[in-house]
């Protein structure tokens, strides 16, 4: 819950326009004096807008301030809603993304203080939270994101491949922490930082565990602790205890997770049955009908790869094993819209700001560049080899890197998405960012073509045999599809489209509407309607995008209209 605190008549106005952009519960008015309006938010938000001075606020909240890891995310925002500036939880309070959503309500400025934030290099303190990396308790956290600000040499170790999100230059790859040299060291094994070092740990860690009726929440965790810490392993890369479904609902079980924060999972008996495990227990199949619960539960939920990292433990009613998921590298496919940057999703954003490696057409990743953390290892390639930058992108996120595949629009339209997952195998995570599709950006200048059902269509016979194009042009004309031709031209491609419309033709009349976009959204946007009998192919080239109507398809006041077609109401 957001609490809002305001003492002014302009400050209620403002705090009200946010109660209406995020409506109760999610925000909660404090009235009366700032002093205790801010005392019982500070205790029961999880973060706090104050429209007061800085220094007000400051003064208000400064004895109330504990850690930055537990106290709210507090943002003033000023008495002309000028600016929204976070003063306390930045990073773990959301003071930053909070400062952000205020501005964008009432149309101020974020003001951003934090030095990584500022810099656009990650702050060590959500390093890789994208990424599924905790940071470990005693981690020097100030220390370590001064050095890697500064430009020092800072080590980056990690005992797996993880991905993680690109460092400037002077952080560099190592075996292991150097004497005297602030160092990042990625690992599940454990450690404790020293100083000028920071930990993150990896999600690599799965606990099976199998239990007796009755087994208590104590017996339970610490036949956990002792495994893992016979093993070596660090409680902080367990994300999830996996067992059998007869057991999702054993209480110590459930207490003894909870208590550790770690998810349970359950699995049928037939799916564990068929785990090969090195210890498996006839007694144990004749209970429960799979030869092993723990050591198979956490090799199935570790995945493709796992390994165990402790065989089965028993104690008188528990029994847990571990396993390590193998690192698995990371591929996002990441559609960068047609050309304005209003029209890239943050989504893609967030996700070129997590990538290490950057692969995309030069012309592209130019469109991108300065979104991307300092560090980020751009694979820019010229037009053509699409196969090669498709392959180059799968086999880095295969060494186990975070990787974005960029493309213009969306990047899964007529583009590297699917010679990338052609060529990609279960090994890697792969998450798609939709984006702004040319038809889209198109239509959004044309009107509304595309009110009703439409369809795609590239002309480039580079990967599709022209007749097979015409084919498809031919029956989407009998469908009466409104049809929305990508790559309508090039050098080498002069008459398709006339041969396309000529087609389109044979079933509509010729003053069907014909709608084009050259450039849409970029500067040098140009816009022009016609009809299928008065439109000029010369005029679009590889950069338009032409979109032809239905039989329904009309202009209206010079927009390009597809009525909807059906009935809103009967009667
Ligand atoms: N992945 C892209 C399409 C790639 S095919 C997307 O989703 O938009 C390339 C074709 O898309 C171009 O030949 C052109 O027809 C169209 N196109 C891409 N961007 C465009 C823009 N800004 N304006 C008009 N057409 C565009």
């Amino acid at each position: 819950m957001i609490g809002l605190i305001a003492v002014t008549a302009a400050g209620r106005a403002a705090a009200s326009r946010l109660a209406v952009a995020w409506p109760a519960p999610a925000t909660r008015n404090y009235p009366g004096p700032a002093a205790q309006a801010v005392q019982r938010a500070f205790c029961e938000c999880d973060q706090i807008v104050c429209f007061l001075a800085v220094g007000a606020t400051v003064r208000l909240i400064a004895p109330l301030l504990t850690s930055k890891a537990t106290d709210p995310g507090v943002v003033c925002v000023d008495e002309s809603l000028t600016f929204a500036v976070p003063v306390a939880g930045a990073h773990e309070g959301g003071g930053n993304i909070l400062a952000n959503g205020v501005a964008g309500v009432l149309g101020a400025t974020a003001v951003i203080t934090t030095a990584s934030d500022a810099v656009g290099i990650p702050a060590l303190d959500e390093f890789g939270a994208g990424l599924g990396l905790r940071v470990d308790p005693g981690s020097r956290l100030a220390e370590v994101g001064a050095a890697v600000l500064s430009g020092r040499r800072v080590t980056l170790s990690t005992d797996q491949a993880w991905p993680v999100p690109a460092l400037p230059q002077n952080v560099t790859a190592t075996a292991g922490p150097e004497p005297g040299v602030p160092a990042i060291v990625i690992t599940d094994r454990v450690t404790s930082a020293g100083p000028g070092q920071v930990i993150y740990r990896p999600p690599s860690l799965i606990l099976g565990a199998g239990a007796s009726r009755g087994v208590t929440a104590a017996e339970m965790g610490d036949l956990m602790d002792e495994a893992l810490a016979e093993a070596g392993l660090s409680a902080g890369s367990v994300r999830q205890v996996a067992t059998i479904d007869l057991k999702e609902d054993e209480q110590g079980l459930l207490a003894a997770a909870r208590e550790r924060g770690w998810e349970v999972t359950g699995f049928a008996s037939a799916e564990l049955a068929v785990v090969v495990v090195p210890n498996p227990s006839e007694a144990v199949r004749a209970a429960t009908g799979t030869p092993s619960v723990a050591e198979a539960a956490a090799l199935l939920a570790a995945g493709r790869g796992a390994v165990l990292a402790a065989p089965k433990r028993k104690s008188a009613r528990a029994t847990v094993a571990i396993a390590r998921r193998a690192a698995r590298g990371r591929l996002a496919l990441v559609g960068i819209g047609p050309g304005a940057r209003d029209l890239i999703t943050p989504r893609s954003v967030a996700e070129l700001r997590r990538a290490s490696v950057v692969v995309g057409l030069h012309q592209y990743v130019d469109q991108i560049r300065d979104l991307l953390r300092p560090g980020t290892h751009v694979l820019a390639s010229e037009l053509g080899a699409e196969e090669e930058r498709a392959a180059a992108a799968v086999d880095q996120a295969r060494a186990g890197r975070a990787v974005a595949l960029i493309g213009s629009g969306d990047a899964g339209i007529y583009a590297m998405a699917s010679p990338a997952l052609e060529s990609a195998d279960g090994s890697i995570d792969v998450v798609g960012a939709p984006g702004v599709t040319a038809a889209l950006a198109a239509a959004a200048v044309l009107g509304a073509p595309l009110g009703h059902d439409h369809a795609a269509i590239s002309l480039s016979d580079l990967h599709t045999p022209w007749e097979v194009i015409e084919r498809r042009i031919s029956a989407a004309a009998a469908g009466d599809f409104v049809i929305c031709f990508y790559n309508p031209r090039s050098r080498t491609r002069g008459g398709h489209l006339a041969k396309a419309l000529a087609l389109v033709a044979a079933h509509r009349p010729p003053q069907t509407p014909v709608g084009m976009a050259a450039d849409a959204s970029r500067p040098g946007q140009r816009v022009m309607l016609s009809t299928l009998a008065g439109f000029d192919p010369a005029q679009a080239d590889m950069r338009t995008l032409v979109v032809v109507g239905s039989s329904a398809t009309r202009i209206v006041a010079g927009r390009m209209v597809t009525p909807r077609g059906y009935v809103w109401r009967e009667g």
